[in-house]
């Protein structure tokens, strides 16, 4: 049996053509009805995937320590916007302010801003934040721009949308999603007219994100213009290459793309060389690390230390984040100043 947004899809491909993986992605994730994010809480054991802030509280802490250095930097100003994009449960947030009761006027300076699409994510950070005075945003166009600013997202990156290329016959052509003469959801290719000036083996394939670029250019710009810093956390590369990393989830295991639209999560590992060359043409720094690197830089250890007197959990969370077979490699982050 179909779901109701697959029937939406197929009609949409009917009447108008095969869909890039970009616009099929953005359909299943954000559908403003049946979409993936739009009316559920993904994370977590009892979700389809968990992330570093719900693993454990060591991550936000860091995070805040991270942002009160760039607050002293920045001259300790008065006020200044800080910015989650993508929240999720709003752990991060919750786990940054409550390190952030140590500087009464750190505390004191921080104007919360969200950038979350879900209304069901966006009603479990009102609990979780309880408190505090939160202003909501669908996208960052509508952020205030009177204030130096500072951007945190951790797995947000990955939920924006990339087109594929893939390479034959000397040329490249963009990866659709169509219909087969069943009418069920079939991968194509289509000729792209593209010319990325290089020409490598065939089927390679070309990740190519409009979405996270155009994000990244915002967020840099915005740094650039109000002051600030930027910080984002995903699974990724350093150097931009070729490889397909879609990827859909469900329940905790890999699921097919092609099915169950809206129910399993679509994400794909992150360009942070393509990302960094952006942030770079705003005359920013940008620094790259794995999770790990980071995490130590900040003092993870001493504060794993500190805490495992109190639990076991702990340690097993400290070793998840920050050992090179978990999170500590593959996860990158990404500073900006
Ligand atoms: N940062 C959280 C949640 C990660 S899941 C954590 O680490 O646990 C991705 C989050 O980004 C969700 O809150 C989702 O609703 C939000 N999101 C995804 N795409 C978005 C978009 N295009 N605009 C705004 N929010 C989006």
């Amino acid at each position: 049996m179909s779901n109701p947004l697959e029937n939406i899809i197929r009609e949409l491909i009917t009447y108008n053509g095969s869909l890039s993986v970009a616009a099929y992605w953005s359909l299943c994730l954000s559908h403003p009805e049946h979409g993936y994010y739009m009316n559920r809480d993904p994370l977590g054991a009892q979700g389809d995937f968990t992330t570093a802030p719900e693993i454990s509280q060591l991550f936000g802490e860091m995070v805040g320590i991270w942002i009160a250095e760039r607050w002293h930097e920045m001259g300790q100003p008065e006020a200044f916007y800080l910015v989650e994009c993508g929240p999720g449960r709003g752990t991060l947030m919750a786990d940054v302010l409550r390190v952030a009761k140590i500087l009464p006027d750190f505390l004191r300076a921080i104007q919360i801003h969200l950038v979350e699409m879900s209304p069901s994510l966006r009603a479990k950070q009102g609990e979780a934040l309880k408190g505090h005075q939160l202003v909501w945003h669908e996208d960052i166009s509508t952020l205030p721009n009177n204030l130096p600013i500072i951007f945190i997202g951790n797995e947000f990156l990955d939920a924006l949308p990339v087109h594929q290329y893939v390479f034959q016959d000397g040329k490249w052509f963009e990866r659709m999603v169509g219909l087969d003469v069943y009418k069920n959801l079939s991968w194509g290719l289509l000729p792209s007219g593209m010319d990325f000036g290089h020409s490598p083996e065939a089927g390679a394939v070309l990740e190519i994100s409009p979405a996270r670029e155009d994000f990244m250019a915002d967020i840099a710009g915005r740094i650039g213009s109000q002051g600030g810093a930027g910080l984002f956390i995903d699974y990724g590369y350093d150097q931009s290459g070729y490889g397909d990393t879609l990827q859909a989830v469900k329940d905790h295991h890999y699921a097919d793309i092609l099915k169950d639209c809206g129910e399993a999560d679509i994400t794909s590992h992150v360009d942070f060389g393509r990302l960094s060359e952006i942030v770079r043409t705003e005359k920013l720094a940008v620094r790259l690390s794995g999770q790990g690197e980071f995490l130590k830089r900040l003092g993870i250890e001493i504060r794993a230390e500190q805490l495992a007197q109190k639990s076991d959990s702990i340690s097993s969370g400290l070793h998840r984040l920050i050992d090179d077979a978990e999170m500590g490699k593959l996860f990158r982050v990404m500073e900006i100043k």
